[in-house]
């Protein structure tokens, strides 16, 4: 039961439901990358919250700037709008350089010299059945001798977080109650880029997201960024992840499976209006040939009941 507090008023803290989209500009956007963006959008705007656009350009090898500017403007086109300015966060390494000395104030991280044939093969050693991709926490227990001898390899490490196989719990809008382990994961790799899963904590925090929309394949990376976050002192977000669109073959959506794009679909005759109308079709949003405005999705749209199939093909595609 809530209780209330002096006297019978009952407090509620305004929830904050600051919604985001951050694609990686090495590719141009799919159907499935667009669902994920217009599902994103709904949330935010359903619910009166401000929607950001985030560029997560950090790999700078794959990263082609040609890309973005077709990004923007194929979410654009799709009928999505975003509040303020675009944020690149290769104009933001000071906010991860400061995260991460701060974690090393806290003795919370540790070099790591591994491979990945090392990180496998120590994976799949029969002392230690670890979950798919997590890492054994091999140089956290090195000796001082087998530290001296990498540190003289002359190879960079990759920085790690000692997460003491920390059990995060928490509650997806879509998926429910769930639970995870934490791995000593990388926050920044051995050829000095950021990782990931501290760059999307750090500028969530920053930028004052709260509530993450995204594919259902970053499920499991949830429970180390909540680790993190409340490592780094910053407010835990809520997540949706929402199913991803398959190809016919059941693989993850790609550019083998045909018109998968909106220059592809233009191609073939079809609007953008009409892609949007496609995508929220699949979803359960609007009728089969339906052409629903932007505006009209966020009417129905109700973020406490929404409830898409899972992922798979996207009809009649
Ligand atoms: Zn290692």
């Amino acid at each position: 039961m809530a209780r209330g507090l002096r006297g019978g008023l009952r407090l509620t803290a305004a929830v904050n439901r600051t919604g985001r989209y951050a694609p990686s500009p090495t590719g141009t956007l799919h159907l499935g990358n667009l669902r994920t963006a217009l599902l994103a959008w709904l949330y935010a705007r359903a619910q009166d919250a401000p929607f950001l656009l985030r560029v997560e350009d950090l790999d700078r090898g794959r990263v082609r700037a040609r890309y973005e500017v077709e990004q923007l403007a194929d979410l654009a086109a799709i009928g999505l709008d975003w509040d303020g300015e675009v944020v690149r966060q290769s104009t933001r390494e000071e906010l991860y350089a400061d995260a991460l000395a701060r974690l090393d104030a806290d003795a919370a991280l540790y070099p790591c010299w591994c491979t990945r044939a090392e990180i496998r093969e120590a994976a799949s050693a029969p002392h230690g059945p670890l979950p798919e991709g997590h890492y054994p926490g091999t140089c956290r227990r090195l000796t001082a001798a087998q530290r001296a001898e990498r540190e003289a390899s002359g190879r960079p490490p990759a920085l790690r977080v000692d997460a003491g196989a920390a059990r995060v719990t928490f509650t997806d809008r879509l998926h429910g109650v769930q639970e995870g382990v934490v791995d000593d994961f990388v926050v920044r790799r051995n050829d000095g880029a950021y990782a990931y899963n501290l760059a999307v904590v750090v500028d969530d925090g920053a930028q004052g997201v709260g509530e993450v929309v995204r594919g259902d394949d970053l499920l499991d990376s949830t429970p180390r960024q909540l680790w993190l976050a409340e490592r780094l002192g910053l407010p835990a977000a809520t997540f949706a992840h929402v199913p991803l669109v398959l190809g016919g073959d059941g693989a993850r959506l790609a550019k083998r499976h045909g018109a998968v794009t909106l220059a592809d679909r233009a191609e073939q005759g079809e609007s953008a209006a009409e892609v949007r109308g496609r995508l929220a079709a699949s979803v359960g949003l609007a009728q089969p040939g339906e052409r629903p405005a932007p505006e009209e999705l966020v009417a129905r749209f109700d973020p406490d009941a929404f409830s898409p199939p899972p992922s798979g093909p996207l009809p009649g595609l």
